[in-house]
């Protein structure tokens, strides 16, 4: 077939680099692109970055563990012993044998039945919520959930609805006027990611008993920072935030974690996390099981921080700050950067429109000291940009 004149004039490359070029401009247009900053990080939160040594407020290394000796050494160890990939599918090349340790261990702490690994938190909900609801199934989802357990609802082929953020009521409403479905799913966060308010989970597990219908929570900014009396049947969570390392898990009833075997697409068609990674989690796991205290930190540096801000008591580590338009949420973190503080600023689509916000998280890494010069330094970037 001849190509049309016109169009021939203009490669394959060149036609995705002028369409991907023009998405850029828009984006840019509404201060809503992104961009990618080499940093190196070091132990207590420090971070470079173009030569400047900065404080980080905007990781979720919550007990600074990414940074931990004895993790490292751990995750050497592991390359050593079992080599630097997993090779495979964890069900085709045969699983290292970490991988049952660490679900063992995870189940445990978790105090659940089971534990099934993923490869990474966002693999974990987009694997296991397609698992137990399908075509014919409702899905409830609180509005703030992350963009990972939204995909995961999607990718189920249920009808889909979201109830107002940690409203119950609204939660209730939707229930009580539900289409008739064979299983009914609802889906929280435990902490939410860039709120860092915690969820009611008591009466949201309440209102699932009274309508027969499953809870499952993501765990992933509660996880080893903070105590959560946490009913939920299926509970997800990262390794990749407190844990200081990488992958996803699942903890629920034994049964669930076999299906998952069977079922879950982003477990069975996916790589085994590498040896390095497992050997990381296992040890991290341990510190986090012995040290409570490390979770106690992040939390009460952040609780300083929400105090001299006059900003509501965080349930966890992540204290916002809302300041209205990307524009202005830039501006400030800049202004931070160029005082020695890594704050990041969030924008839409990541939270609501007209929600763009500072967002500030803390860790055991942080001293209290440090949290004072932060207040000061925002305090003052404020008064420059009123
Ligand atoms: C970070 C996060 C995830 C994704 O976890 P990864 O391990 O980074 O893929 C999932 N859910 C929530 C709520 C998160 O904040």
């Amino acid at each position: 077939m001849q190509p049309a004149q016109g169009a021939a004039a203009m490669t394959q490359t060149e036609a995705i680099d002028e369409f991907a070029a023009a998405k850029l401009a828009q984006l840019d247009g509404k201060s809503l692109r992104r961009s990618l900053e080499a940093t190196e990080r070091g132990a207590r939160a420090h971070a470079w970055r173009a030569g400047a040594d900065l404080l980080s407020f905007c990781d979720n290394d919550y007990l600074g563990l990414t940074q931990d000796k004895r993790v490292i050494d751990a995750s050497i160890r592991a390359a050593e012993r079992y080599g630097a990939g997993a090779g495979g599918s964890r069900l085709i090349a045969g699983e290292c044998p970490l991988n049952a340790a660490v679900e063992e261990r995870l189940a445990e702490m978790k105090q659940a039945p089971a534990a099934r690994l993923f490869g990474s938190g966002y693999l974990a909900n987009i694997g296991v919520i397609p698992v137990i609801a399908g075509q014919g199934d409702y899905v409830l989802l609180d509005s703030l959930c992350h963009a990972c357990l939204h995909a995961g609802a999607a990718l189920s082929g249920a009808t889909v609805a979201r109830f107002r953020h940690n409203d119950v009521a609204d939660a209730a409403r939707l229930l009580e006027n539900a289409p008739s479905s064979r299983r009914t799913i609802v889906i929280t966060e435990t902490i939410f990611s860039m709120d860092g308010d915690a969820a009611p989970l008591a009466a949201l597990n309440d209102l699932c008993d009274a309508h027969g219908a499953w809870l499952i929570t993501d765990d992933a900014h509660g996880f080893g920072v903070a105590e959560i009396e946490n009913p939920a049947p299926v509970q997800m969570g990262t390794l990749s935030k407190a844990a200081g390392a990488y992958g996803g898990y699942m903890c629920g009833p034994q049964s669930l974690a076999e299906l998952l075997i069977n079922r879950a697409r982003s477990f069975v068609y996916t790589t085994g996390l590498p040896p390095a990674i497992l050997g990381a989690i296992y040890e991290a796991l341990a510190i986090i099981r012995a040290a409570p205290a490390l979770g106690e930190k992040a939390r009460s540096n952040a609780r300083l921080f929400a105090r001299l801000i006059g900003a509501e008591t965080p349930a966890a580590a992540i204290v916002p700050l809302l300041v209205g338009t990307p524009k202005r949420a830039m501006r400030l973190s800049s202004a931070l950067k160029e005082k020695g503080f890594l704050v990041g600023a969030i924008r839409p689509p990541t939270v609501p429109e007209g929600t763009a916000r500072l967002r500030f998280t803390f860790s055991a890494a942080h001293e209290e000291a440090d949290v004072r010069r932060l207040g000061a330094a925002l305090q003052a970037a404020m008064d420059d940009a009123a």
